[in-house]
């Protein structure tokens, strides 16, 4: 089970620019007790949507650019051979983080919406397998998950499946109106739980589901109503479901919404748990 979520949100800016990379950047977490290499294929801090509590900065609406495939594979290679052959664990982490977590693929954007993006797995394989991790880390894909349904995301998932691979799927809201006001999309329900089936299908995966207060007022009753019946309809059909990552905002938005946001208190998080819990699901609250 994952213990954090490296995602954009855990992202300490100083280590990315630190190792001057474009693609690949070091995310040190003490809390999860270890290092996950990001991968970054939104240079060009483009997303297929806008969620109001994005910590991306100057994000704009659109696709990742075409991947330099080369100098991914150069910037990977280089930071893994530093992490566990050179001295980036002793010099650059606490002594409680010195290990390699995972490999998150977790950038300024939509991953998938690389085009590059199967090209991009089997090339993390491939490195993978040079230093000898398959089996050894996982392999993380965090996307809205807007883009499964093109075939080459489903052969990227494939591989990645091979991989020790998961997606963290992700999951705020199951109204229309949630994903409008919260993602910026007009994504259907009925897309979403084909897309959801699709990737459980494929790869395991996690839902990951970030909480917050909007204008002081925290999910509706009916909000979260509809959320537990999304996820109770997938599991009765069968999908298999790892479980759901509940995250809280920790960081601030860089979105235009940043003031409406607040942080739920913990106790909110643990009472929302318990109903996911009694639906069947694991929960992870990383608050
Ligand atoms: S899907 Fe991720 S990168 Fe895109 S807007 Fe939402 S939080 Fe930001």
């Amino acid at each position: 089970m994952p213990d954090s979520i490296p995602s954009k949100l855990s992202i300490r800016d100083h280590d990315r620019a630190a190792v001057h990379m474009t693609y690949v950047y070091p995310v040190v977490s003490r809390r999860a007790g270890g290092v996950s290499v990001g991968i970054n294929l939104n240079p060009n801090n483009a997303c297929n949507w806008r969620c109001i509590y994005c910590q991306v900065p100057d994000l704009k609406r659109g696709a990742a650019p075409a991947i330099d495939l080369k100098q991914l594979e150069a910037e990977l290679t280089s930071l893994l051979n530093d992490i566990l052959h050179g001295d980036f664990l002793q010099t650059r982490v606490p002594e409680d983080a010195r290990r390699l977590n995972d490999i998150a693929l977790s950038g300024n954007g939509e991953p998938t919406s690389a085009k590059e993006f199967p090209e991009v797995i089997q090339l993390i394989g491939r490195v993978m397998k040079r230093f000898g991790l398959i089996g050894k880390i996982k392999l993380v894909l965090i996307t809205n998950g807007s883009l499964i349904s093109r075939e080459a995301v489903q052969s990227g998932l494939k591989r990645m499946a091979k991989l020790n691979g998961e997606v963290w799927y992700k999951l705020d809201t199951a109204t229309r109106e949630g994903m409008a006001r919260i993602n910026n999309t007009r994504q259907s329900l009925k897309k979403t739980a084909e897309h959801l089936t699709l990737a459980a299908a494929l790869c395991p995966t996690w839902i990951q589901t970030c909480v917050f207060a909007q204008n002081g007022a925290a999910p509706s009753a009916q909000e979260q109503q509809a959320y537990l019946d999304f996820l109770a309809r997938l599991l009765a059909q069968g999908v298999r479901l790892r479980g759901v990552l509940l995250y809280g905002i920790a960081r601030p938005s860089l979105q235009p919404e940043a003031a409406q946001l607040s942080a739920l208190p913990a106790a909110w998080l643990e009472e929302f748990a318990q109903k996911l819990k009694q639906i069947g699901l694991t929960v992870s609250i990383s608050p």
